[in-house]
């Protein structure tokens, strides 16, 4: 780079550094965060245990809401279990041999009312609601119920929502969205899903 071209690069980036510092004194706000984490692609649920992860590594209280069926196996669990985090999980209790929609809205709803109690209690600091988008979409959980029960939870409190579709109105409540993109997966070339990796 010429010298100049240097100059100009250096008063660019001081701009932007100069734009981001007002940015970063500007947010002064303190409360907890609703994120959903939607999208076709891979990193939903792990970006949700990451932060899981983040808030138990500085001391705080986090507790998970598994909204899935069958017995996969979750590493995540067996290692923040470990750490204190409270797991609920749909499939306890219940046998899934059979698709049955009455069953089905029962184990939703169980778990849903865990969840609810998770997001009536100051002292749990992060609240990760895994996979639920699922359950609102096929109607075994009450889009509005959960919009309340977000909207109503202590103010501290951070919420995270993982799945795929979530509903236009859980995005535009959350204040954080990221959608993840499948740009490509190992699944298409006939990989199986592998421990440690993908669960
Ligand atoms: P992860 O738990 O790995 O972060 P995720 O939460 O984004 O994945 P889910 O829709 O919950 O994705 O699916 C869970 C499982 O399906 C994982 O084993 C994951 O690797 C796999 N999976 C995710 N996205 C795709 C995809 N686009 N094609 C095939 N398999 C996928
Ligand atoms: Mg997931």
């Amino acid at each position: 780079m010429s010298e100049q071209n240097q100059d100009k690069h250096q008063q660019r980036q001081q701009k932007v550094k100069q734009k981001v510092d007002e940015r970063i004194a500007a947010a002064q706000k303190e409360q907890g965060i609703f994120q959903v984490i939607t999208g076709n692609g891979k990193g939903k649920s792990t970006s949700g245990f990451g932060t899981v992860a983040r808030a138990v590594g500085h001391g705080m209280k986090a507790a998970v809401c598994q909204f899935i069926k069958g017995t996969w196996e979750c590493g995540e669990r067996n290692l923040l279990e470990k750490a204190g985090v409270e797991f609920v999980i749909m499939n306890t209790g219940f046998t899934w041999e059979t698709q049955n929609k009455e069953s089905d809205t029962v184990a939703a709803q169980v778990t849903w009312q865990e969840a609810k109690r998770m997001l009536k209690d100051e002292s749990i600091n992060l609240v990760m609601l895994d996979e639920i988008t699922y359950m609102i979409t096929y109607g075994y959980i009450d889009l509005d119920d959960v919009l309340e029960a977000v909207s109503s939870r202590p103010a501290m409190q951070s919420v995270i929502i993982t799945g795929r579709g979530a509903h236009r109105k859980l995005t535009d409540l959350a204040d954080t969205v990221s959608e993840v993109r499948n740009v490509k997966h190992a699944f298409d070339a006939g990989i199986k899903a592998q421990k440690g990796f993908d669960y």
